[in-house]
Order: structure tokens, then sequence, then C-alpha cells
């Protein structure tokens, strides 16, 4: 796939805002453990970020997916994954579902305030029983009237302390399985909602994430995201998007990490030398760097397929198993090579290490994508 000027153009307009809106403040934003989303996602949607594929007459962009790959790229070279990740909600995870299959009054109610940055989103599927197996999740809306009456609980759910609006995945009628749930959108500022904790976490420290609490929550049913008793396939598909982001921001984060290595190595003398002198040391930055480009191109080829209309699911896969192993696994070398100094918390290896573990568990397990995979070999995962 070939980027265009046009393509190189936006990605400097990203990594400027990073630099200059990001980059400064996470230190600070780590510490207090959440960055603050109502200020940032305005700034974020000036250029574009947060509705680069959603329709101009909502405040989107119109553009091809192809951009929204550059975007997650430069998002992952953030100096803290945790307001990648935040953005990547809510432009790839938390409204996909809602442009593809929401109406008129939905996209103008709760989408366009989203790609403007005015609102903030979460998506929410995962309970403190299940993540992994969405069949299982027991969060349920019941009908009264033009009503649903929302009770359950949601885990680990980012953006959860500033979310203005939730798309929620709950059941909506007994069929039990993978049958019978909906997408619902559902504003925080209703009685019945509440978050019960903020979560204090290993990585991704800039980024709120929480459980939260519906209480008999009230929404009309209007409110409901594409077709009654459809949400799972309409989750399906929304996960496809998110594991693209996964893949495609894990490209940016390895680059960057191992250009910083690749630096550092120079400069870093030991046994006399420097240790980019040490064959090891460069064979195995290389080893990485070239595991990285296989990346990209994986990502290109989803890119390009997602592009034609046709169906991912194994690209995507195949690019989110990979991702999440390759992105611990330079992380895990740019600190080695760093030595000592690459454990401590004032090298930015530390947090590298601790934010990218998040992503073989994330938007889909690697055990998950292997349990995909398997099955569309015809084994029976
Ligand atoms: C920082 C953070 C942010 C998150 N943000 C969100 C969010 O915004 N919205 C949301 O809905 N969720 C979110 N999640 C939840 C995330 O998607 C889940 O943690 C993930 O899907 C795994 O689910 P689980 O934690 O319930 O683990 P489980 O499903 O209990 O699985 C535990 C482990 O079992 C293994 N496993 C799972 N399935 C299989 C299998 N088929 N075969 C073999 N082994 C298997 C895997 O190693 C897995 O890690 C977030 C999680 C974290 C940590």
């Amino acid at each position: 796939m070939r980027l265009t000027d046009d393509h190189e153009t936006f990605r400097a307009s990203v990594r400027q805002f990073v630099e200059t809106e990001v980059n400064p403040f996470v230190d600070e934003w780590e510490a207090a453990g959440k960055f603050p989303a109502h200020e940032l996602f305005p700034k974020a949607a000036k250029i574009g970020l947060l509705g680069l594929e959603y329709s101009t007459e909502y405040g989107g962009e119109g553009a091809d997916h192809s951009f929204q790959m550059v975007a997650a790229e430069e998002l992952g070279r953030m100096d803290s994954a945790g307001v990648g990740m935040a953005i990547g909600v809510q432009s790839m995870m938390a409204t996909p579902s809602l442009h593809r299959f929401g109406t008129e009054e939905q996209k103008r109610e709760f989408l366009a305030p989203a790609i403007a940055g005015e609102a903030v989103t979460s998506i929410a599927v995962t309970e403190p029983d299940t993540g992994s197996d969405v069949s299982r999740l027991r969060t349920r809306a019941e009908r009264d009237g033009d009503d649903w009456v929302i009770t359950g609980r949601k885990m680990y759910i980012t953006n959860g302390t500033q979310a203005d609006w939730i798309c929620l995945l709950a059941r909506t009628s007994d069929e039990g399985g993978y049958k019978g749930m909906s997408q619902i959108i559902v504003p925080t500022n209703l009685p019945g909602f509440s978050v019960s904790r903020t979560l204090n976490k290993l990585g991704n420290r800039s980024s709120d994430t929480a459980e939260l609490v519906f209480d008999g929550v009230r929404v009309p049913v209007s409110n409901t995201i594409g077709e009654i008793g459809r949400g799972f396939q309409q989750q399906m598909a929304q996960f496809i998007i998110e594991r693209m982001f996964a893949a495609y921001s894990a490209v940016g984060t390895c680059d960057k990490a191992l250009a910083r290595t690749r630096e550092f190595v120079h400069e870093r003398s030991v046994f006399g030398e420097p240790l980019a002198s040490k064959q090891y040391v460069a064979f195995r930055l290389a080893e990485l760097q070239a595991q990285v480009e296989l990346l990209r191109s994986l990502n290109h080829a989803v890119c390009e397929t997602h592009m034609a209309g046709e169906d991912i699911t194994r690209l995507a896969s195949v690019a989110k198993l990979t991702s999440g192993r390759l992105v611990r696994e330079v992380a895990d070398t740019c600190l080695q090579f760093h030595g000592g100094m690459g454990y401590m918390e004032e090298t930015w290896t530390a947090r590298l290490y601790r934010d990218v573990r998040l992503a073989s568990i994330g938007g889909g397990a690697d055990e998950v994508m292997l349990q995909v995979l398997a099955r569309l070999d015809g084994l029976p995962a």
C-alpha cells in the first residue's frame, strides 16, 4: 500500500498534536491516574482525530480508513500509552457501531458531540465475571414501555470516570448465549448510574479505568443502536476495528522505542566500546525492526482489505496477536539494553514496559485471537 503526501501531511499534524498537547503533560497525568479528556478531546477533534472516517454531516472528515491507520500509528508513539488508548476508544471502539448502525437522530445527538470532542465516550462490554467470553455477560436491559431499565456491572471501562455516554452491551431477552443482546447508548447523567471504583493499574496510568454500576438506569428504547437482539454481532464487528487500532498503534510504539534504543546503544559504552558495536545488540535490534516491518506490511494488508469491503476477521486477528507479542518483546529488549537505568521510573523504558503488557490482554487476549484463528482453520477450539 502506498501512502501519499496527504497521509504524510496528516501524520505530521498528529505528531505535532502529540508533541505539543500530550507529551509535555503525561508525567502529571500518569501521577494523577487520569488525563483531562474534556480538555484534550476538543483539541484532538480540531485535527480530525475523533471522526476521521465518519460522515462530514456529523462533523467527521469523510476520509478513508488508511488515515485512521496513520493516526493510530502516531498515537502509538505517545510517551504514555494511556492517552492514545483513550483516544482510540473514542474513535475506533465506542463509536463505530453508532456510525454504522445508528439512526439519524442518534448520530446528531450522540455521535456529532463525540466527533467534536465535546462528549467523552466509553465502550462497556466486560463484566466482573466475564471478559473473553462475551456470551456469558449478565447485565440486563428489561423493557418497560418505551424504556429499557438496565441493571448490572461493567468492569475495566476505559474513560469510565469521564464518559458522557457509554456504548453498552446488555442482554435484552432471555435467549441466552450469543443471542438476545443489544447495544444501547447510556448517558451517564441518569439516576442509577454510578462509578463504583476507579481501578489502580500496572500501566496505562494516565487513562482512567473504572467499574460501573447500573442500578435500574432508565433509557429510551430509541437509544438502541441498530437492531434489538443483534448486539453481539454488531459488537463483534466493532471489536474488529478495535483490534486494528491495537495493531496499527503497536507499529508506532515499536518504531519509536527501537529508534530511541538505537540512539542509546551508540552513546552507552560497555567493555570500552559502544554497546552498538556488540553484534548481539545490533542483530537483536535489527531483527526486531525487521519484525516491525512485517507487522507494518500486514497492517497495510488489513487496511486495504477492509477498505475493499472484504472480511478481515483472519487478518485483523493475526495482526492483533502478532502486535501484542511484538510490542511486549520490543519493550522488554529496549529496557534490557538500557541496563539498570532502563529499570528506573525516570527512564521511558520503565513506563513502556508496564504499558504494553495490556496489549496481549485488552481488546481480546492472545488466546482469544488464537481461538478465532483455530476455528477458522477448522480446529475445534
Ligand atoms: C486497562 C484495561 C482497559 C480495558 N478497557 C476496557 C473497556 O474500555 N471496555 C471493556 O469492555 N473492556 C475493557 N477491558 C477489558 C478487557 O477487554 C478484558 O480484560 C479482556 O477481554 C479479558 O477479559 P477478562 O479480564 O475477563 O479475562 P478472562 O476472560 O477471565 O480471561 C483470563 C485469561 O484467560 C486466558 N483465556 C481467555 N480465553 C481463553 C481461551 N479461549 N483459551 C485459553 N485461554 C484463554 C487469557 O490468557 C486471559 O487473559 C480493559 C481491560 C484493561 C486491563
